[in-house]
C-alpha cells in the first residue's frame, strides 16, 4: 500500500531559496542532496481552523492512543495520515504551569512554564522522536541510529524499542551523562563509545547509515521537528488560542525553535491565530554562537571548545542556526545568554517553586530576569518559557548545588544564592525539636 496515499501536497522541501528542490517523502535523505541545505516538510494546506480546534478539543476525551498523545492529536498538522503505523508512547500532554515566585524572580508580574520535562522519557526530545521513529517504521528500515549522549539517545532508545526497531547510539568518547545514559541502556539501545569527537563520528555514521540502511535520527531529521512542532500547537490550545507576548526556551542545536517557528508561521497562514508572538532563545555563554550571530550577524561562527554544565545547550556548531535565524527575525525576537552562575540560581528558584527542571531548561529563567532587567522585556508582558527536561535527569548538579560544591567547568566557583544543605542531628527527640526550633519536648 503506498504510504503517501492522501498526501499529494506534503513533500521534502530543501530550505535554500536559491534551490527550493523538492523530493518524496519516502526518500531517505537528511539535507539537501542536491545543495546540502537542511529539509523541511512543506506545509500542509487547506484546514478548517475553528472546526479543527473543536476535533482536537474532543480528541482530548477520547482513549485512542493516537488522540491520547499530544502529539498525533494534531495529526492533520503532521505529514502522516495511516495512525496504525505510528509510534506513541502517549507523549506530549505537557502541563502550562503558573510559577508566581519565579515570576517575581524575572520581575514579571506573571509567567507560566509549559514544562515538556512531564514527557514519557522527560524532555520535549520525545515530541520530535514519535514522528522520527514513526517514519523509520513507514519507511520499512529495521535500525536507527544518533549520535548523542543526551536526552536525544535516551528517547531514541525508548521509541525505538517501543516500535520494535533496533537502537543504536554513538558516544562521542569521554562525554558520558550517566542519567541519560543509564535511561538509553534500560531501554535497550545498542550504545557504542567511539574514539572521536561528536562531528568525526556523526560523519562516520552518516557514511554508515547510507550504506547499511540505518535511519538517522539527529537533530537534523525534518521529521522529528515536525514533532516538535505540536509543542506549540498543544500550548495554544491549552491557552485556548491566545498567543503569548513571548516564548522563551533555551537553544542548543536550535532544532526546537526551528520547530516551534514553522509552528506559528502554519498556524498564523492557516487563521488559527492572527499574530506572532516574539521568541527569546536563551544560550549558556559558553556555547553561545547563535547568540553572537545574532548580535554581530557576518558569517556564522561555530564555537570550538564549547562549555556548560547545561549539558543539553552545550553545542558549539548548532545544525540548524538557519532554520533559527529566519524564526527570531520574522518573530522580532531575540537572543541572549546567561553565566553558569545565573543558570545555576534560576534552577533553584524553579525548583523552590515545587517545579524543578533541568540545568538548560533554566537558562530560560536566567535569561528573562536579563531581558526585563535590560527592558527588552516589560513586566506586565505575557510570557511562557518552555522547560525542556525533567529535574531528576541531573541529580549529581542539584546535590552539588545546595551543598556548595558546583564549580564551572573552567574551575570557576559557583556560589549557590539558594543553597539548600541537608542537616545531621543526633538520634534524640530533643535534638531533632531543637533543630526544628520547637521547645524542649521531653
Ligand atoms: C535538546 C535539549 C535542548 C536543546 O534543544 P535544541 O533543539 O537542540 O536547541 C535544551 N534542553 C534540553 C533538556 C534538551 O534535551
Amino acid at each position: 500500500m503506498p504510504y503517501t496515499e492522501g498526501l499529494s501536497t506534503a513533500n521534502l522541501l530543501c530550505i535554500n531559496p536559491s534551490c527550493a528542490s523538492r523530493f518524496p517523502l519516502g526518500e531517505v535523505i537528511y539535507t539537501c542532496p542536491r545543495c546540502g541545505a537542511l529539509l523541511e516538510i512543506s506545509a500542509p494546506v487547506g484546514l478548517a481552523a475553528e472546526r479543527m480546534k473543536r476535533v482536537w478539543r474532543e480528541r482530548r476525551m477520547s482513549n485512542a492512543p493516537e488522540d491520547r498523545s499530544g502529539v498525533w492529536r494534531y495529526r492533520e498538522l503532521l505529514p502522516f495520515e495511516d495512525m496504525s503505523r505510528i509510534v506513541t508512547l502517549a507523549e506530549g500532554n505537557t502541563p502550562v504551569l503558573e510559577a508566581p515566585h519565579a515570576a517575581r524572580y524575572a520581575g514579571l508580574d506573571a509567567l507560566r512554564f509549559k514544562h515538556q520535562g512531564f514527557n514519557p522519557t522527560g524532555s520535549f526530545k520525545d515530541n520530535g522522536m514519535t514522528a522520527g521513529a514513526s517514519q523509520a517504521l513507514r519507511l520499512g528500515l529495521k535500525r536507527v541510529a544518533c549520535v548523542s549522549t543526551g536526552n536525544t539517545s535516551a528517547s531514541m532508545a525508548a521509541y525505538a524499542s517501543a516500535a520494535g526497531l533496533t537502537p543504536i547510539i554513538f558516544l562521542p568518547h569521554g562525554n558520558i551523562s550517566y542519567g541519560k545514559l543509564a535511561q538509553a541502556l534500560e531501554y535497550g539501545a545498542l550504545t557504542v563509545q567511539v574514539e572521536a569527537n561528536f562531528d568525526q563520528i556523526l560523519k562516520l555514521v552518516r557514511e554508515l547509515a547510507e550504506k547499511t540502511g540505518i535511519y538517522l535520527l539527529n537533530s537534523v531529521n525534518p521529521f522529528r521537528i515536525e514533532g516538535q512542532k505540536t509543542i506549540m500547537v498543544e500550548l495554544l490550545d491549552q491557552l485556548d488560542w491566545r498567543v503569548p507576548d513571548w516564548i522563551v526556551l533555551p537553544g542548543g542545536n536550535l532544532g526546537n525553535i526551528s520547530a516551534f517557528g514553522k509552528a506559528f508561521r502554519e498556524l498564523l497562514a492557516l487563521g488559527f491565530i492572527g499574530r506572532l508572538p516574539r521568541f527569546a532563545v536563551i544560550q549558556a555563554e559558553g556555547s553561545a554562537p547563535f547568540c553572537s550571530y545574532f548580535h554581530r550577524r557576518g558569517a556564522f561562527t561555530p564555537v570550538t571548545k564549547p562549555e556548560t554544565l547545561a549539558t543539553a545547550i552545550r553545542i558549539g556548531d548548532p545544525v540548524s542556526w538557519p532554520k533559527a535565524i529566519q524564526v527570531i527575525d520574522e518573530s522580532n525576537g531575540v537572543v541572549e545568554k546567561v553565566s553558569e552562575q545565573e543558570i545555576a540560581d534560576a534552577k533553584a528558584v524553579i525548583g523552590q517553586c515545587g517545579i524543578g527542571c533541568e540545568p538548560a531548561s533554566a537558562a530560560t529563567l536566567a535569561g528573562m530576569r536579563k531581558l526585563v532587567a535590560s527592558g527588552m522585556m516589560r513586566k506586565e508582558e505575557s510570557v511562557v518559557a518552555v522547560l525542556t527536561g525533567h529535574v531528576l535527569k541531573d541529580p549529581d548538579y542539584i546535590y552539588r548545588y545546595h551543598t556548595d560544591q558546583l564549580a564551572t567547568p573552567s574551575g570557576g566557583k559557583i556560589s549557590p544564592s539558594f543553597a539548600n544543605r541537608p542537616v545531621s542531628v543526633a538520634a534524640d527527640l530533643d535534638s531533632i525539636a531543637w533543630l526544628l526550633e520547637d521547645r524542649r519536648i521531653s
